[in-house]
């Protein structure tokens, strides 16, 4: 039992770094956040020792009678929080989960329409290189140009003409809510089955801010770590109990061996957490400082300096900047901002002329900060940091300093490095 820092020095000094980059940076990743100290502790219990094939009840190994306990409190947790009569918290990740999903509902060479990558679509959803995009005919549908927003009369189009098998609603980066009735109407119009992976959103739904897909999808996928704040790790939902059978053996033996447990007792964890009012809260301030974003960076100073946000601000936990009038295409922005501390990732915007490793955008988001306990106050000062460093002329040791002072105002994870 030789603590870590004196088994594996290397391993931990990495940990420590990582801890250190996390502390004293501002984090705006749109698809992380900072999982509570509970929640890890969990993650990393002895229920990582435990093989527990099948699911709980009803398992190929002995010894489960514990695991069982706390997988069946994360399915029962879940359900509840998101109004879904089946749940399969199993998926390893977000695209395990998804794969599961989609091998449930289609079979290898049937039609799937989703949103495109270069518009705010996800890999899982159709891309060339993924599982998606080699094993099913894939049909993309688009934002329009001119609002931002999802051109819904292309899906029911595309819909008509292709005859999906599945329709894919959901995205990695867009920054609006998606309308859930219209996609199902068209589904049931074209014969599709909807599913819905709510992988960025599902914390705001989880808080009342977001239409819940659970009522109109056929099968409702997310991930756990994004804006739900959990462990790194995947799920299942659907409504009803129709598409049971199929999904659990999906997961399980179709994909996975042996279930994470000490991840699903994480999960059951952050469920929990979901289901309070402080994590209302907390999201409410995500919601707020996203939108305060868009303003600063709408603002006429932000606009001469060539930057606009697209489709005009936000409804979620993030905005997506467009800097094609910018002299900074998205790889510099990235790298200018982390020159101040500040951590986002550059994204395409839609019909991109760069190339996807460079592009013409940024992704921002909020959760993380918020989970850190910053204010409306605080993702004003964020806004205009972001702002200034965007400028052709800013001064950035002055920028890295306003940085510094947020960071050091929300204080995070404290007392966690490995040699203590
Ligand atoms: N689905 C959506 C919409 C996502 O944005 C992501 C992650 O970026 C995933 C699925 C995949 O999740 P993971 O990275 O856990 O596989």
């Amino acid at each position: 039992n030789t603590p870590l820092h004196e088994l594996d020095p290397a391993v931990a000094a990495a940990l420590d770094a990582e801890l250190e980059r996390q502390q004293s940076t501002l984090e705006m990743i749109a698809s992380e956040n900072f999982a509570p100290v509970a929640v890890m502790e969990a993650q990393g219990s002895v229920l990582t020792n435990k093989y527990a094939e099948g699911y709980p009840g009803r398992r190929y190994y002995g010894g489960c009678e514990h695991v069982d306990v706390a997988e069946q409190i994360a399915i029962d947790r879940v359900k509840e929080l998101f109004g879904a009569e089946y749940a399969n918290v199993q998926p390893h990740s977000g695209a395990s989960a998804n794969q599961a999903a989609l091998f449930a509902l289609a079979r290898p060479g049937d039609t799937i329409l989703g949103l495109d990558l270069a518009h705010g679509g996800h890999l899982t959803h159709g891309m060339r290189l993924n599982f998606s995009g080699k094993q099913f005919e894939v049909v993309a549908y688009h934002v329009d140009e001119g609002s931002g927003l999802v051109d819904m009369a292309e899906v029911e189009r595309l819909a008509k003409e292709h005859r999906p098998k599945v329709i894919i609603a959901g995205w990695s980066a867009y920054p609006r809510q998606l309308d859930f009735a219209e996609f199902r109407r068209i589904a049931d119009e074209t014969g599709a089955y909807l599913w819905v992976d709510m992988a960025h959103f599902a914390g705001l739904v989880a808080a009342g801010l977001h239409p819940n897909p659970v009522p109109y999808a056929d099968v409702v996928t997310s991930t756990t770590h994004k804006t739900l704040g959990g462990p790194r790790g995947g799920i299942i939902l659907a409504r009803g109990k129709e598409f049971a059978k199929k999904l659990n053996s999906s997961v399980f033996p179709g994909f996975q061996g042996g279930p994470l447990e000490h991840v699903i007792a994480a999960k059951a964890v952050s469920f929990k957490i979901a289901a309070t009012e402080e994590f209302r809260e907390r999201q409410r301030r995500t919601v707020e400082g996203a939108r305060i974003l868009a303003e600063r960076l709408t603002a006429p100073d932000a606009r001469e300096a060539g930057v606009n946000v697209l489709s005009g601000g936000t409804d979620v936990h993030l905005i997506l900047v467009d800097l094609r009038e910018s002299e900074l295409d998205g790889q510099q922005a990235e790298d200018r901002l982390h020159e101040v501390g500040i951590t986002v990732n550059r994204n395409a915007v839609p019909n991109d002329p760069r190339p996807p490793m460079v592009t013409s955008g940024l992704r921002i988001g909020t959760p993380a900060l918020a989970t850190r306990g910053f204010t409306a106050e605080d993702f004003t000062e964020v806004a205009d940091v972001i702002a200034q460093t965007l400028k052709p002329v800013h001064d950035a040791v002055a920028l890295r300093a306003r940085v510094k002072a947020l960071a050091e105002r929300h204080p995070l994870y404290t007392g966690l490095a490995t040699s203590g």
